[in-house]
């Protein structure tokens, strides 16, 4: 699901990215391509009215200054006077220039009246009158021109002259552009749709993990629950076969035990939904840390000594003043830290359990700590302890242990605005440290 989601993410990003990038090239492309065309038509003009000027100021036109004036202006030009053609340049009928003439002058005439059009000049002097026209043309081949119409009328004579300039180079020219533009979009598309690519699957990878997890913690879940459930069946199957003679308090301990246990395992899954969905109530009042973890200490002594492991405490040597703090959190995960510690402490182990104040950091921090000279947790797993139904070694884990308690001590801590971690203890077994914010303050808070 998360691939065809990341997909059509791609997709649509891509799109969106590579659309806007399209419609601006085309927009500059267009406003480039225009500005060059207009640029070179404005060239075009200029240069026809000093050709213009030239012929008029020219008594004889010679063969020479047509070649020549052709030459330099890159262009064919046709002269008539009253009609007839005047010193046609070398050209054979069979040139195509020459059709394109043709062309171009049934164009003009058929197009154009004889008012200047704007940006054509009219080069009137004396008794001499001169229109000029210019406009663009396309011959029947498809080849691009500018062309030039003049007339320069005196007395009864008038002569015409039609100018045509291939503006080839021009077309190569917009031709070139825009196949560099091609080019750059098909990159720049490709680049975006990479890039595309990639962020989706960066953005998609927090949801896709927690999902994970989701599953993870609901199959695991599933399996825990499934055990005891299982028990609890056989057990009422087999009181409902046994004789009336048989027995049956064995089955119903065992059903009872079971069902204690599927609570157990019940309100620590509530526990953490609560802490994921951010409602875990947490009571901050004026609490005596140093009596809680005495209390703790006084409750847990007797399930280490009857495992043959010492339980010690150590509390700081002035009696802390009252701090803003949850007692019922804390005692939970004291339960939890001592509950492990006795667990995977083998006996005539020991167990040291140390309260003190961290002055040094603002503000104030209270370090509680459970260290044990248990089986320790190797460096590799000491993160992933705290994982929801992470056990060490299943095959070692008592029943009662689904692999939560830590998961839950941790978001307890964070709820109160702490840190949990796990450190080796000196010459084997492993230390629980909890740092909480002390606040030795008076009055009620709930959040
Ligand atoms: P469990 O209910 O299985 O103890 P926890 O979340 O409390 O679940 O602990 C997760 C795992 O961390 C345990 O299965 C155990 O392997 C390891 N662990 C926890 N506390 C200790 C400890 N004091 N010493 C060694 N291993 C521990």
């Amino acid at each position: 699901m998360f691939r065809k989601v990341h997909y059509l993410l791609t997709l649509l990003c891509a799109g969106i990215t590579a659309s806007i990038l399209l419609v601006m090239s085309f927009i500059y492309l267009y406003v480039s391509e225009t500005s060059l065309t207009q640029s070179q038509f404005l060239s075009f003009q200029h240069a026809m009215d000093n050709l213009i000027n030239n012929f008029r100021q020219q008594r004889v036109i010679t063969h020479e200054w047509l070649i020549q004036t052709e030459k330099g202006n890159a262009c064919s030009i046709r002269i008539t006077d009253n009609g007839i053609p005047l010193l046609f340049s070398q050209r054979n009928s069979g040139d195509p220039l020459r059709a394109a003439e043709e062309e171009a002058l049934d164009y003009f005439h058929a197009s154009f009246s004889f008012a200047p059009a704007p940006g054509d000049a009219e080069l009137s002097s004396g008794e001499e009158d001169c229109i000029l026209f210019t406009f663009p043309f396309t011959s029947s081949s498809g080849e691009n021109y500018y062309a030039c119409f003049a007339r320069i009328s005196k007395e009864d004579q008038s002569t015409e002259l039609l100018i045509l300039h291939p503006i080839k180079e021009l077309d190569e020219k917009i031709k070139i552009q825009r196949i560099h533009f091609a080019l750059i979009d098909l990159a720049a598309v490709f680049l975006l749709t990479l890039f595309s690519f990639f962020f989706t699957k960066k953005l998609l990878s927090p949801i896709e993990r927690s999902r994970k997890e989701q599953i993870q913690f609901v199959a695991a879940a599933s399996h825990e629950l499934r055990t005891p459930l299982a028990v609890i069946l056989s057990c009422v199957s087999a009181i409902k076969k046994a004789s009336p003679e048989e027995d049956e308090e064995g089955f119903l301990a065992t059903i009872s035990s079971e069902g204690q246990r599927m609570s157990h395992l019940i309100s620590d899954m509530l526990l953490l939904s609560q802490a994921d969905a951010h409602t875990f109530p947490v009571h901050l009042k004026p609490t005596e840390c140093d009596t809680l973890l005495l209390n703790s200490y006084e409750a847990f002594e007797p399930m280490a000594g009857e495992k043959g492991i010492s339980l010690t405490i150590s509390l700081p040597d002035h009696v802390l003043p009252p701090c803003l703090c949850d007692g019922e959190r804390f005692n939970q995960i004291m339960a939890i830290l001592l509950h492990n510690a006795i667990s995977y402490t083998p006996k005539g182990g020991s167990i040291c359990l140390s309260l003190s104040l961290n002055t040094a950091k603002k503000p104030e921090l209270l370090v509680l700590s459970v260290a044990d000279s248990g089986i320790g947790i190797p460096d590799g797993e000491k993160e992933k302890i705290f994982r929801r139904f992470y056990r060490l070694d299943q095959s070692r884990s008592e029943k009662n242990h689904f692999g939560l308690g830590l998961s839950i001590a941790f978001e307890i801590v964070h709820s109160l605005d702490g840190n949990i971690r796990v450190e080796d203890t000196p010459g084997g077994g492993s230390t629980f440290i909890v740092c909480l914010p002390f606040h030795p303050v008076s009055g009620e808070k709930v959040l």
